[in-house]
């Protein structure tokens, strides 16, 4: 009974980088909550040594629920077994990553057991009373909500890539546990895979450098620049929402709460006001540039420098600049 549960999403024969992430947040918070770290498996036996690497990185169980029909996701059949295995461990808090795997599984369990979920985290705290305070952006609104479930456990999403991975322990001490599942719940019958596809991995989530542009480009040709300064620097084009839904780029290079996380070395946000559900995907980025004509707009008072000018006008020079500076 109790412990602190983190869902172990494979994604292609290894776990999705969130359940390392996950990992860290759990030992974090260990000595306040000072709840059992478990990792939460569904796989075929053959994925038992993957499932028991996670001891490394301080799980102190892995919960590995064995059938040989879990080999691939299906939300009805997970959520089945996840919903069950919950409502029998009654652990104190339930972690998924806010991957697409994440959010259709969490509603999932959340509903079928009348459970409150908070979506999208971005921090975590523990109050004076053991509570877990999950933190996230409120909507619309330029202010971080502090969210206490009034049921248990305590459910939450994690954005991927905003807290940095579990290093290895040294001494991995915890066990693994396996649970044969005698029969799949019923629906598995309902849907049978027939292929899988690879992921097509978003080139913003590893870029070094990101060259993101805001409505105040203005134009998209003042916004379809940024490739070249991309190019120039080795990096990745970024874009805030509204200018995704101008049609000036996909939504896969979406920045912010919607879209992407990026950690790069050096982010350059030109014209791009800085409202949270934005600057939420960029609080990896190690240096943040702002080009802003005003002076006050949220982004200029968080970077690291603030250029006050017309974007317009400086992404051009800036692109010269640097073709003079490389010959
Ligand atoms: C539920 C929800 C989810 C959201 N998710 C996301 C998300 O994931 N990502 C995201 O980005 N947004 C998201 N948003 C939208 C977000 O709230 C902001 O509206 C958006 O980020 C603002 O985009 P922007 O900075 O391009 O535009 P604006 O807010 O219009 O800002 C334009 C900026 O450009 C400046 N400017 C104007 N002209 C010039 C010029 N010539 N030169 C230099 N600067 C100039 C202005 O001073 C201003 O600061 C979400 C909103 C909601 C409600």
């Amino acid at each position: 009974m109790g412990g602190f549960w983190i869902y172990g999403q494979w994604q292609e024969g290894r776990f999705h980088p969130v359940v390392y992430e996950l990992l860290s947040v759990a030992r974090r918070l260990k000595p306040a909550l000072k709840e059992k770290i478990v990792v939460v498996v569904l796989g075929p036996e053959d994925r038992r040594e993957e499932a028991r690497e996670l001891l490394r990185y301080g799980a102190e169980e892995v919960l590995f629920f064995v059938h040989p029909d879990l080999g691939y996701f299906r939300d009805d059949l997970y959520s089945e077994v996840l919903s069950e295995a919950v409502a029998e461990r009654k652990p104190a808090v339930f972690l998924f990553g806010a991957t697409a795997e994440g959010q259709a599984l969490a509603p999932r369990v959340a509903g079928a057991l009348g459970l409150g979920l908070t979506a999208h985290c971005t921090a975590f705290e523990v109050d004076e009373e053991g509570r877990l305070l999950q933190i996230r952006p409120s909507f619309g609104e330029n202010i971080m909500a502090r969210i206490v479930s009034k049921t248990r456990p305590q459910m939450a999403t994690v954005k991927p890539g905003v807290f940095s991975k579990a290093e290895p322990v040294d001494e991995p001490e915890g066990v693994l546990e396996e649970v044969k599942l005698a029969a799949v719940p019923g629906s598995a019958l309902r849907r049978r895979v027939v292929r899988t596809l690879p992921r097509k991995e978003s080139p913003l989530s590893r870029a070094r450098v990101v060259v993101a542009g805001g409505r105040g480009l203005l134009r998209r040709e003042n916004f379809d620049q940024l490739f070249e300064l991309a190019e120039l620097l080795g990096g990745a084009v970024g874009a805030t929402r509204p200018v995704c839904h101008l049609g000036w780029i996909s939504e896969d290079h979406m920045i912010g709460v919607s879209g992407e996380t990026v950690s790069p070395k050096l982010y350059i946000g030109f014209g791009i006001s800085g409202a949270l559900q934005h600057t939420v995907g960029i609080e990896g980025a190690e240096v943040v540039v702002a080009v802003n004509s005003d002076p006050e707009a949220p982004l200029m008072k968080r970077a690291d420098i603030a250029v006050v000018g017309d974007a317009t006008r400086i992404l051009p020079l800036l692109i010269r600049r640097i073709r003079e500076l490389k010959g």
